[in-house]
């Protein structure tokens, strides 16, 4: 196995367990490492420190084991997979009756950097987001199988394609790292099927679809949404498949509109909203969330919810992104009836939570509102954060009520 050693001093975040390595840490490499090789780290004084996923971006190295006697082997993956499951069960998502889909592996927070699994009825997607997890994607298939009954999974799906690395020049394929006899056959697992949320029916398409197929991270916050809809008229931007569409209506909204650029996402949207057999107005638009706010009327909605993409996946764009943040929740606040409640969220990892805060803060300051603070929101449990990675800590929200 190629070693690395760090340069003088360069350990000490790993000695408070950070599981990334940064390449301007290392100061030599025995060997040639190649990106997605599992390699060793050393101290400058020879200890050995750690041993993970080499990559060639500027993180040199994800960290697997800090324990020199750990192998990555086929009873390390299991292990690791074991454990995820092992909190899922615990709270109460393996088994569950009225939520189907769960996240099962949270990359950093599972102890598992570069990989996402989340769980889709008996269907495992498995995203490798370092090319070493991309390479270990048949153990990591191997491991599920152990880890659950043959009732519980019956196909596992690689969805790395889009998460890869682009410089590895890998080209990787979507597909199928194992199915069930009965699921090749038959209907048990297809590329899309009917997953539960909170009681609600929603299509997922684990082939087709963003991310997974389906934001699985907001499930505790679509349930606040549902405590606050009855008797609202309510607008959800940035909507995508309609998760918290569905639950304003599950709650009693009045009327819903959803908006999103995307066409395909709209209607994903009108798909799911139809399951849920709406009896008020809903209305699905295609058009650019922040341009939508600005021209709407005012006091159109009571209950506006602003969910976008991550507006800086970089350090290196956070003034951008944080000024984003600032005017779309100024175009909100400013059209809100008085009594109005936003939702507003923030998933870029690269913005704090301070500064989210911040950005909205200043957009209630230049649209001349008064605004009491209901609830800070966050990932759930099945996103778990690594206490040694703040960073895992993403997603980001703010429950206003606008006077
Ligand atoms: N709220 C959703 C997840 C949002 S993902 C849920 O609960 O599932 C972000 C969505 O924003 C994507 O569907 C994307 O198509 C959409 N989007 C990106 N840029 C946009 C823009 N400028 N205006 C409106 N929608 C946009």
């Amino acid at each position: 196995m190629i070693r690395l050693t760090l340069k003088r001093g360069k350990e000490e975040s790993l000695l408070r367990r950070h599981p990334w390595i940064f390449s301007g840490a290392i100061h030599r490499a025995d060997g040639t490492p190649e990106e997605g090789d599992v390699v060793e780290v050393y101290t400058a004084g020879g200890d050995f420190i750690a041993r993970g996923h080499c990559g060639i971006g500027s993180i040199a190295v994800r960290v697997l084991t800090f324990d020199p006697n750990e192998a990555i082997d086929r009873a390390f993956w299991e292990r690791r997979i074991g454990a995820a499951y092992g909190v899922r069960r615990a709270l109460g998502l393996v088994d569950s009756t009225d939520t189907t889909c769960y996240r099962l592996v949270h990359g950093e927070g599972d102890g598992l950097p570069g990989l996402v699994i989340d769980i889709y009825g008996t269907t495992a997607v498995v995203q490798a987001h370092s090319v070493g997890m991309y390479l270990a994607r048949e153990e990591v298939a191997e491991a599920l199988r152990a880890v659950y009954d043959s009732d519980n999974l019956t196909a596992v799906y690689d969805k790395s394609s889009g998460t890869i690395p682009p410089k590895s020049g890998i080209e990787a394929v979507d597909g199928y790292l194992w199915r069930a006899d009965s699921a090749a056959s038959g209907s048990v697992a297809a590329a899309e099927g009917f997953v539960l949320e909170g009681g609600n029916r929603f299509r997922a398409n684990w082939e087709d679809g963003q991310k997974t197929g389906f934001f699985i991270d907001q499930r505790e916050n679509r349930s606040l949404v549902a405590r606050y809809a009855r008797g609202k008229r309510v607008l959800n931007t940035f909507c995508y498949t309609g998760g918290f569409s569905v639950y304003a209506l599950q709650g009693g909204a009045t009327a819903v509109d959803s908006v999103d650029s995307s066409e395909k996402a709209v209607r994903l949207c009108t798909e799911n909203m139809e399951l849920a057999e709406p009896a008020v107005p809903h209305r699905e638009i295609v058009a650019d969330a922040l341009a939508f706010v600005r021209e709407m009327p005012a006091e159109a909605y009571d209950l506006v919810i602003l969910d976008p993409p991550a507006f800086a996946k970089h350090h290196k764009v956070l003034g951008n992104a944080l000024q984003g943040y600032r005017r779309l929740n100024a175009a909100a606040l400013a059209k809100m009836p008085a009594g109005g409640i936003l939702f507003t969220f923030s998933c870029s990892q690269a913005v704090s939570r301070e500064q989210f805060r911040t950005a909205v803060f200043s957009a209630a300051a230049s649209a001349g509102r008064r605004v009491r603070i209901l609830h800070q929101l966050t990932q759930p449990a099945d996103h778990p954060v690594n206490i040694y990675h703040p960073e895992g800590e993403y997603l980001k929200g703010l429950v206003l009520y606008v006077d």
